[in-house]
C-alpha cells in the first residue's frame, strides 16, 4: 500500500487500473475541521463513492468535483455523516443532469433509506402518475447478491473491475450486542484485499473470521478516542492480535486525532487513514 496526496485541482475519478481508496474526509460525526469518513475506490475507468454525508457535496466541489460527477454509490447507514448529501445528489440527478445516480442497496435497506430518512424530502417535489416520486424514480439501483458460507450475512456486487461485498457490522443502539440485533450498518470487502469498518463498535470477531479468509493488505477502522458509546476504542482495538493492527488505519475520529499519535503508535496501530490521500494497492 503506498498513501499518496492528492496535489491536483481537480481531483481524478479515474486511474491506470490500479485499486486506489481517496478519503474525502476522515473526521467523526461531529467533526468541524476534518471532513466527515465518506472515500471513493477508483480503478481504471470504475469508481464508487462509500457514503455521501451532508458535507460530501461542499468536499467534492473543494476537488473541483460536482456530485454529479459520481455515477455510483454506496451507504452504509443511515446516519447523517454517510447519508446527508444523498438529497441533494438525487434532485440534481433528476432536475440538475436528467441521469438517476446509480445506488449499491440491499432491497431491505432501500425501504428503510428511503421510508425514514429520504422521502421526506423527495416524494412530494411533483406528481407522477397521480402519485408521489419513488426510490425507483430518483435512483438506478443495483443489488448486491447474498453469498453463501459466510460467518454473516455478506453480500457481492462488481461494479466493472471493483468487487464489493457487504459485510453486517453491529453499530447501533449502543446495547446492540451483534449484528442481527443492530440497525442496518454495513462495513464494505473492497477486491477481496482491502476491509473498510464503516461504523461499528468493537467486533474482534468480525475482524478476526473475515481476515481469517482474506488476508486484507488494510484494514480501514473508524475509531473512538473514549471508550463506550458506538464506535472502537482506542484502547479496544488496542487489544487486536499484533498481525492486525499493523495493517490498520483509523478513520472517522475527532478533530483531536493530533493529540492520540502517540497513544496509536504505542498500541502498535498502524495508524491515521489521511483526508485528502489516496492509498493504492498495487
Ligand atoms: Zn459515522
Ligand atoms: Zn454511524
Amino acid at each position: 500500500m503506498r498513501a499518496r496526496r492528492n496535489h491536483a485541482k481537480k481531483l481524478k475519478l479515474t486511474n491506470d487500473g490500479t485499486l486506489s481508496i481517496f478519503f474525502l474526509g476522515s473526521g467523526a460525526a461531529f467533526s468541524k475541521q476534518l471532513n466527515q469518513t465518506n472515500v471513493l475506490v477508483i480503478k481504471g475507468n470504475d469508481h464508487v463513492m462509500i457514503d455521501c454525508g451532508c458535507r460530501a457535496p461542499i468536499a467534492l466541489d473543494r476537488l473541483g468535483v460536482s456530485l454529479t460527477d459520481i455515477r455510483t454509490f454506496l451507504i452504509t447507514h443511515s446516519h447523517s455523516d454517510h447519508i446527508g448529501g444523498l438529497e441533494e445528489a438525487m434532485m440534481l440527478g433528476r432536475y440538475v443532469s436528467k441521469r438517476k445516480p446509480r445506488i449499491i442497496i440491499t432491497a431491505e435497506y432501500q425501504e428503510i433509506l428511503w421510508d425514514q430518512s429520504l422521502r421526506g424530502g423527495a416524494e412530494f417535489n411533483e406528481a407522477y402518475d397521480g402519485k408521489g416520486l419513488t426510490f425507483n424514480d430518483l435512483w438506478e439501483v443495483l443489488r448486491p447478491q447474498p453469498l453463501a458460507e459466510y460467518a454473516r450475512d455478506t453480500r457481492e456486487i462488481e461494479i466493472g473491475s471493483i468487487n464489493l461485498k457487504l459485510v453486517r457490522t453491529n453499530h447501533i443502539p449502543q446495547q446492540s450486542e451483534s449484528w442481527e440485533q443492530s440497525s442496518y450498518c454495513v462495513g464494505v470487502i473492497i477486491d477481496d484485499r482491502i476491509f473498510f469498518s464503516g461504523d461499528t463498535q468493537f467486533d474482534p470477531e468480525l475482524l478476526e473470521t473475515y481476515d481469517r479468509k482474506f488476508r486484507f493488505e488494510a484494514i480501514f477502522h473508524d475509531a473512538q478516542f473514549w471508550t463506550g458509546g458506538i464506535h472502537a476504542s482506542l484502547k479496544e482495538l488496542g487489544t487486536l492480535p499484533r498481525s492486525l493492527k499493523r495493517r490498520m488505519l483509523l478513520m472517522h475520529y475527532a478533530d483531536s486525532w493530533r493529540e492520540h499519535s502517540d497513544e496509536v503508535r504505542s498500541k502498535g496501530i498502524k495508524g491515521f487513514a489521511r483526508e485528502g490521500y489516496f492509498y493504492d494497492f498495487a
